[in-house]
């Protein structure tokens, strides 16, 4: 390969390059192996002879999109090992696709599936064992909702597990019971209950899924993402993975608090690690889920008075960890989304500040969904990273939707405001959580938010979904915007989007995905 052939430039297209600037059209950028060289218009700026050229006329280049939230791991495993429910409209279409599978099964085989959503089934319920029993006296049954927080056991998993009327609800976790005492099949937040009668994943499935998980990400134009809480099986996968060339988004770890002793001696400072490995922020759990009802609010539950949700662990240890690990120099991430959930959360990282004060800490609430203007003050005067997921509200946030369901029409207004955060200059780190795993659907119901206030541009939630994602977990030297310098992970997408209606950015599919300057998707 001669010098010359090492460039290699995308000419024409708008570029849209993630720093929030308003569009440029007709574009180039100019490539150098992994590289981002120079950028700028055609006829303005000079291709080196014989680059390599990509023609993007008519298209939106992008930086390479970094899904700042997900389970990719278990996304992966689960797209070879479970039956997806995600896309089922009533219970009585699930417990078909259960007992297709059945069918499939080795006796006695545990069946898993996932992706259950009651706020879309036309019965508006959860599935519950009676639902599964008729037809699965021997093969335990375990069904996981959408947002994960809540599972469903058929008496047979029941049994195994030994959950009877007698079982107590474990710490953070609720056994939910019937009018005869008899659980009903439902765990919310209480996996920990079945998890260890579940045959282990191996490490062989965790390559396959994980090979799976990089075309499905780069079909979709997506080059990094933040995998949101693993413990020493998932790190060993990803650095598996990486050497066996399977892994081809880079990929930044949240780690579980139990790795510290089974991983001692690592260097777990945030950033440590290769260019495609890196260990991120510590992550912790705070609250549950608003379609479990436990997400923790002030005010009990819209379509549940008795409830306003649960906390996963006392506020005196929550603070004692937050401070630990603030202590010890780490990055803390600590899922919380309803607003009393947050405030304990602002709380123990404020206290964790006082007692040491930290310019550059950005620490992170993981999803901080329900918000109220004095809170969005106080992460503002704390320098915390929101990091959210533009796609509850596209998925949740609508007319009869689960979130005015729980919340009632006034706290409607509170969910996911995008607007109140930017205007206060908060940084803001756009992920999926894997519901659905679609980086531009999730821009697409950002720019469409369901209530009009929170809505906001098209550059700003490309901002998000890109440099701000990668100030999240520290990267944004290197990635996250298209200038000079940085790495060439570059998104082409099919249509010009300044050029269409903003309904229609869900539908835009991507042309072309390049990691560090090297092709690796390409639309057929
Ligand atoms: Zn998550």
């Amino acid at each position: 390969m001669t010098l010359e052939q090492s460039y290699r430039a995308i000419v024409g297209g708008t570029l849209i390059d993630g720093t929030g600037c308003p569009p440029v059209e007709d574009c180039v950028v100019l490539m150098k192996d992994d590289r981002i060289v120079a950028v700028g218009k055609r006829g303005e700026l000079e291709i080196p002879e014989g680059a390599d050229l990509i023609d993007a006329s008519g298209k939106t280049v992008i930086p390479g999109l970094n899904d700042a939230h997900n389970h990719f791991l278990w996304m992966g495993m689960r797209m070879i090992s479970t039956i997806d429910l995600s896309k089922t409209k009533s219970i009585a279409e699930a417990v078909e696709l259960v007992k297709k599978k059945l069918g499939e099964a080795k006796k006695g085989e545990w069946i898993l599936g996932r992706g259950w959503d009651d706020s879309k089934w036309e019965e508006r319920r959860f599935i519950e064992k009676n639902d599964l029993d008729p037809f699965s006296a021997d093969a335990p049954i375990v069904l996981t909702r959408v947002c994960g927080h809540m599972i469903t056991l058929n008496s047979k998993a029941l049994e195994v597990a030994g959950i009877t009327k007698d079982t107590p609800d474990p710490p953070g976790g609720q056994v939910d019971k019937g009018q005869d005492g008899e659980p009903t099949g439902v765990l919310r937040d209480a996996r920990q209950l079945i998890q260890p009668f579940i045959p282990p994943e191996t490490q062989e499935l965790a390559l396959e899924g994980l090979d799976i998980a990089c075309s499905h990400a780069l079909s979709l134009g997506c080059t990094s993402i933040q995998d949101a809480g693993l413990d020493d099986f998932g790190v060993k996968a990803y650095q598996a993975a990486f050497e066996k060339g399977i892994l081809k988004v880079r990929v930044n770890i949240m780690w579980r608090e139990g790795l510290l002793k089974s991983m001692e001696g690592i260097d777990l400072r945030v950033g440590s690690g290769n260019g495609m490995v890196r260990l991120g922020p510590v992550k912790m759990l705070m609250d549950g889920s608003l379609g479990a009802r436990t997400a923790a609010l002030y005010e009990p539950y819209e379509d549940d008075p008795t409830s306003k949700g649960l906390t996963m662990m006392p506020t005196e240890e929550l603070n004692e960890k937050v401070n630990k690990f603030h202590e010890q120099g780490f990055q803390v991430a600590v899922h919380a989304i309803g607003d009393y959930g947050i405030d304990l959360v602002i709380n123990a990282i404020e206290g964790a500040l006082k007692g040491s004060p930290r310019k550059d800490h950005r620490h992170r609430i993981e999803h901080c969904e329900i918000l109220s203007s004095s809170q969005i003050e106080r992460i503002k005067q704390l320098g915390i990273v929101a990091s959210m997921q533009p796609n509850f509200a596209g998925e949740w946030s609508g007319p009869d939707g689960l979130y005015e369901a729980r919340l009632g029409k006034r706290r409607l207004r509170q969910n996911n405001p995008y607007r109140f955060l930017l205007d206060e200059g908060i940084p803001l780190a756009f992920g999926s959580d894997g519901m659905p795993f679609h980086p531009l659907y999730g821009i697409w119901s950002a720019v469409n938010h369901p209530v009009k206030n929170s809505r906001i541009t098209l550059e700003e939630a490309m901002r998000a979904y890109t440099l701000d994602s990668a100030y999240a977990s520290f990267e944004e030297e290197i990635k996250g915007s298209i200038e000079p310098g940085k790495l060439a992970d570059i998104t082409i997408l099919e249509r010009d989007l300044t050029e269409i209606p903003a309904e229609e950015i869900k539908y835009v599919r991507v042309h072309m995905t390049l990691v560090g300057g090297e092709v690796l998707y390409i639309l057929s």
